[in-house]
Parts: C-alpha cells; structure tokens; sequence
C-alpha cells in the first residue's frame, strides 16, 4: 500500500471510518481497507467511545440465517450486491461496494447487520454458499439443506428439487 496517493489514502481511511461506524468487525475493515489494525482499533474506540469487540469471527453468512426475516433480508442483500457491483462479468467484495448496497439495502429494507451483509456477499461470491434460482418465484436465494430457514425458498416456500 505504500504507494497510494494521498486522495487514495483519504478514501481508504473514509471508507474505514463508515464501516467502524457500522460496527464492522476490525479484522473484516482491515482486510476491506488494508489498513492496519491498531489505527482500527483507535478509529473504533473514537467512534463508538468503547473498545472493539475481539471476539472470535462469524463463520459464515449461516451462522446470521437466525429466522425467517433474516433469511429473505440476506437473500435479498446478497442478490443487491451482486447486480450493483457487476462490472464485466466479475463481482469484487469491496468497501465502496457493501458500503453502496448496505446504504441501499437499508434505506428500502430497513435495518441490517453489516457484518451480515459482508458475509452474505462473500460467501454467495466464493461459492461457500449455493444462490440458486428458486423453480416458483426465480429469485435467487441462499440455500443450504441443513436448516428448515434455508432448505426452502425464504420468499415463496417452495422446497428445491434438485440442487448440488
Ligand atoms: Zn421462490
């Protein structure tokens, strides 16, 4: 990182400041950010006049699919995130991209874990997690057979048929 320009180097440390106040996990800004993490960690505490929680991570977008709402609301962030960050053909994770589709995401869908939200775009993006086509209503949903919240369509209920 070392040779950034200044406006780049400002940008970085914007978009640092937005995903603290989002309560983003440092290890998750630091790797959106690549910026270290003890300036994080004072960014953290300047903000929230607490210490950042260093508790183990997520394990995944799963560990958030806690009920019904959450299941259609991280569906729906992951299907945002995908369509407003295209740019041929390859979708990135990056802070200017969750910071876009969380802000969009909340202002028509209401409140949402930005933490969530990371997870749901990156493991839809690195196939940690199948996103397939739902057979009844064709949106795209996260699905994994070992919860009764994501074995079915969180919109329509309809039970795949077939999926890897
Ligand atoms: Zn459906």
């Amino acid at each position: 990182m070392a040779d950034l320009s200044t406006l780049e180097n400002i940008a970085r440390y914007q978009a640092a400041s937005q995903l603290i106040s989002g309560r983003l996990r440092l290890s998750l800004v630091q790797s959106l950010t690549g910026i270290s993490i003890r300036p994080l960690r004072a960014m953290w505490e300047e903000i929230h006049g607490e210490g950042a929680s260093s508790g183990k991570l997520p394990h995944g977008v799963l560990s958030f699919m806690v009920n019904q709402t959450a299941a259609v609301g991280l569906s729906t962030f992951a299907s945002m995130y995908l369509r407003q960050n295209h740019s041929g053909g390859k979708v990135a994770l990056t802070a200017k991209g969750l910071l876009g589709t969380w802000g969009a995401y909340q202002k028509f869908c209401g409140p949402l874990d930005l933490n969530a939200g990371y997870y749901a775009a990156q493991d839809v993006m690195g196939d940690t997690v199948s996103f397939p086509k739902c057979g009844g209503c064709g949106v795209h949903f996260i699905y994994d057979r070992g919860s009764t919240l994501t074995s079915r369509c969180p919109y329509c209920g309809l039970a795949p048929t077939k999926y890897k």
